[in-house]
């Protein structure tokens, strides 16, 4: 069980054999709703003003129903609602973000995974906390940027998506920058980055298995980030920058990747080593997860973030990828969710998932 939240208790007055799948409708709500029907259970999809007209191109993945809001917050409002329509909450990256993860945790309505993630995932210090106290590499921090001493990327508190970053190779041309905001200053890690979507189920008893549950590796992704990626087209970064270009690192999309075999070995142990510490700071994680990952050329990874949730990252997987295959076809994120959830029903440990 992971905790004892008003949320819970109003599993109660559920009809279990009349579960809805509900989430906001952006992100990857497509997945989670052709995922939610392939295994058996209605959809809700909550739409921000009048839902958007792409998903009557997607008759699989759009919801039985919609639920129409005028802004996040407004959500908060609707929990007697939902809860009235037997309704599990998916949360994902723009859930998450847009309704703040302060809302996400006073919302009463049951919702997949554990909710005490989201503390742990949205500051940059706890989450460094979590992985290095797993025995994660991560880039190395710079407390002072007069300590600067090789190229970093500076992250200002509360960006999103990677909006608002920028790459300085010395304290100098930090000074030229100049941030006003807060920031974070991290080594910048050159490699390939790989972006490892996990799934960590405490109820399945076979497959890669941990102290208490089992580890699954669904899909591995690469974020197409504009301007960075095509960058090169134009020139030279130092060129770029007398003409006032810079990069940045908006995330526009996703592409499918697999990995050296031989690295999956490391792969799987750091998943293992997030998810073990997680029992210890907060109850553990359940569900999807992705870690952000550079591989250097020594073969080495640094993970430079957590994403606690079902990441954008697994849309190119709706009919599975060259993983979640070797466990079952057609497997996506999405699907895996509303897996759990009817082995939950089936076991009787729905709470044992949700919070
Ligand atoms: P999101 O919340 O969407 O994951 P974010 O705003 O937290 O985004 P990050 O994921 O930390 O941003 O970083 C955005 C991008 O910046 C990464 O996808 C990667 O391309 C680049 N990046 C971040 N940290 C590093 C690093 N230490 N070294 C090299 N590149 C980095």
């Amino acid at each position: 069980m992971v905790g004892d939240s008003e949320a819970l208790k109003r599993l109660e007055s559920y009809d279990m054999d009349d579960l809805v799948i509900a989430t906001l409708c952006s992100h990857t709500s497509l997945q989670i709703f052709d995922g939610a029907r392939k295994e058996g259970f209605k959809t809700l999809g909550i739409s921000i003003g009048p839902p958007s007209k792409y998903y009557d191109a997607f008759p699989n993945a759009r919801p039985d129903e919609f639920l129409v809001v005028d802004n996040h917050v407004d959500i908060l409002s609707k929990a007697d609602e939902l809860c009235a329509k037997n309704a599990i909450l998916i949360p994902h990256g723009s859930f998450v973000e847009y309704l703040g993860p302060d809302n996400f945790e006073n919302l009463t309505v049951p919702t997949f995974g554990n909710r005490k993630v989201l503390k742990w995932e949205s500051s940059r210090i706890k989450e460094r906390e979590w992985l290095e106290g797993a025995g994660i590499k991560m880039p190395r921090l710079f407390t002072k940027p007069e300590e600067i001493d090789r190229p970093v990327v500076v992250k200002f508190d509360g960006a999103k998506g990677g909006r608002g970053f920028f790459i300085v190779k010395d304290y100098e041309e930090f000074n030229k920058v100049g941030p006003t905001q807060r920031y974070t200053i991290q080594e910048y890690v050159l490699g390939t980055r790989y972006y490892l979507h996990y799934f960590f189920s405490p109820l399945k008893e076979e497959g890669y298995r941990l102290s208490n549950g089992s580890l699954e590796l669904l899909s591995i992704d690469r974020r197409d980030e504009t301007n960075i990626d095509e960058m090169y087209k134009l020139g030279s970064q130092e060129e770029l920058k007398k003409l006032d270009l810079y990069p940045s690192f908006v995330v526009t999309g996703n592409v499918p990747l697999t990995i050296r075999e031989s690295l999956l070995a490391e792969v799987f142990n750091m998943g293992e080593k997030v998810v073990e510490k997680s029992f210890d700071l907060f109850g553990g994680i359940i569900g999807p997860f992705c870690l952000e990952t550079i591989v250097n050329d020594k073969l080495e990874f640094k993970v430079f973030e957590v994403s606690a949730r079902i990441v954008a990252g697994t849309n190119p997987f709706i009919s599975g990828s060259p993983y979640s295959d070797f466990i079952e076809p057609n497997l996506s994120t999405g699907r895996r969710i509303a897996q759990e959830i009817n082995i939950a029903c089936e076991l009787d440990r729905l709470d044992e998932i949700l919070s």
